[in-house]
């Protein structure tokens, strides 16, 4: 069975505990690999190593670390199948969402922060015949990078290219349900020959690991993509310490359908809107708003599509639902969606967890389900349930749809359905929504802002929006 390691100041290293912990197959429900159970006398050793290659990596020409990180984008590009099968293995999404989504992007991330750096300028201001003012734009330190497992490499890559772009050096810790990647990463990196320190991934719980980081005086600023409730809780540590914060945090995002959008393209996009990664991507649509006029043609085409979805191996071409993260998570969603049937919620397809056979028998599976009938207002419809599961809703006006839409207390993405310009801009003004996508979703430019708005976050990632999160502006005025 494979133990996974450490890897701090270059080396790929055992936890100083030399304990582990399982990692479990949630397309088989089977234990496959090791993890190390690191602790805060890890994140010391990686704090050291990251705190001394600092010295060199923050000075280096921009155009020699560029290099490295295309470099380490080229690897990530030649290993695209062993590192889909790994993602694939690990978080149960199907192998053909990682090979087309996950691991690409991952290889872009790399790709557009080591080019971007080379175009990032900072700015001066002139005050005529009496002085300059200049800004200079410096790496701030030690970066705490902390990451989720719903993309996994994808969501660890956004975070550590901008931070080794601009020149800090990181203390990264990937989600212990899906560590697989980052630890296929710090090969990648070795071999690209970024130098001893750089980046050191320590594996581990959130509660030790993401803790010991996140409290770690020397550390100056946190990048975290998770839950809103561990948000707060880092918020709730990181304030006091004045660090600077980056937070992508949870969503319940609206997906409002007018009766003039294109139909069929808007259908066929819902679904993957909907159902994509099971559900489990920070940016699906989880209640879907529909203009009355068009609510019973919707309902019917939707839960047909639904019902005819692939549940099954994720390692399955044919296969468009794999397995849930893990077993906890299964249960989570399924009370859910027990919770929606006793606020008066119809179940329209789904509902209920599947079990496939022979080796896949212990699998995590949930059938794509679709509900109907429930209050904008309930907790089905409040609360983030992050798997295959959304409610549809019919509506008459404008003004009814936004107060429905905006009134969770997340506000990351939204998608409208229109073909009605007018409409499409007073929507997109009036949503609280950190993104709206019209008439399409998950469309993405890595060059513009990413985040959320209200309980989905704090800052914005993406751009150069990251390149100043892992800079510090620094004013020099000079009398002339
Ligand atoms: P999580 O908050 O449980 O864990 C995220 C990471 O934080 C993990 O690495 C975990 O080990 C670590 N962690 C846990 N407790 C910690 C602590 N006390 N101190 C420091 N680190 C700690 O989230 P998850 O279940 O892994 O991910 C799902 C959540 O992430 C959902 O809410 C989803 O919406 C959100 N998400 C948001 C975005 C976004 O861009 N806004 C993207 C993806 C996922």
């Amino acid at each position: 069975m494979i133990k996974l390691k450490n890897y701090i100041n270059g080396q790929l290293i055992e936890p100083i505990s030399n304990l582990y912990f399982d990692n479990y197959q949630p397309s088989t429900g089977k234990v496959y690999s090791q993890i190390p159970d690191s602790d805060e006398k890890d994140v010391e050793l990686a704090y050291v190593a990251a705190k001394n290659a600092f010295h060199s990596w923050s000075v280096l020409p921009k155009e020699q670390r560029s290099k490295i990180l295309l470099k380490i984008s080229s690897l990530i590009e030649k290993n695209l199948d062993k590192l889909a099968l790994a993602e694939s293995i690990d978080n149960g999404k199907p192998l053909k969402l990682a090979k087309t989504v996950d691991i690409p992007r991952a290889a872009a991330n790399f790709n557009f922060y080591g080019t971007g750096i080379l175009h990032y300028a900072a700015n001066s201001h002139s005050m005529e015949e009496t002085a300059v003012n200049y800004t200079l734009r410096q790496p701030v330190g030690v970066a705490g990078c902390i990451s989720p497992w719903n993309l996994p490499l994808y969501l660890f890559s956004w975070k550590i290219a901008p931070a080794l772009a601009a020149g800090c050096t990181v203390v990264a810790k990937p989600s212990e349900i899906t560590p697989m990647t980052a630890f296929l990463l710090s090969e990648i990196c070795i071999e690209a020959g970024l130098p001893n320190g750089v980046l050191n991934i320590v594996h581990g719980l959130g509660s030790k690991v993401g803790n010991a980081i996140v409290s770690h005086p020397n550390i100056p600023l946190i990048s975290f993509t998770g839950g809103t409730v561990t948000g707060k809780h880092i918020a709730s540590i990181a304030a006091p310490m004045f660090k600077k914060l980056s937070l992508e945090l949870g969503g319940k995002n609206p997906n409002i359908i007018f009766a003039d959008c294109d139909y069929d393209k808007m259908l066929s996009t819902t679904m993957h809107s909907s159902f994509a990664n099971q559900g489990q991507i920070c940016l699906c649509g989880s209640r879907i708003f529909i203009e009355r006029k068009i609510y019973e043609k919707f309902k019917v085409d939707f839960v047909n599509k639904t019902k005819q979805l692939t549940i099954g191996n994720p390692l399955d071409e044919k296969t468009k639902i794999g397995a849930v993260v893990s077993k906890q998570h299964q249960e989570k969603i399924l009370s859910y969606i027990e919770l929606a049937k006793k606020e008066g919620g119809t179940i329209l397809c789904g509902g209920n967890k599947i079990i496939l056979e022979n080796e896949l028998s212990q699998g995590y599976y949930i059938a794509p389900t679709i509900i109907e009938g429930l209050d904008y207002n309930c907790r089905t419809n409040q609360e983030e349930i992050f798997g295959p599961v959304v409610t549809i809703t019919p509506f008459d006006t404008e003004d009814e749809v936004l107060k429905m839409a905006n009134s969770t207390i997340y506000g990351l993405a939204s998608v409208v359905w229109t073909e009605n310009i007018t409409k499409a801009q007073k929507m997109a003004n009036q949503l609280h929504a950190g993104i709206v996508w019209i008439n399409c979703w998950l469309l993405r430019d890595l060059r513009t802002p990413f985040g959320g708005v209200k309980a989905s976050g704090v800052g914005r990632e993406g751009g150069f929006e990251a390149l100043d999160f892992f800079t510090e502006p620094k004013n020099v005025c000079i009398k002339l």
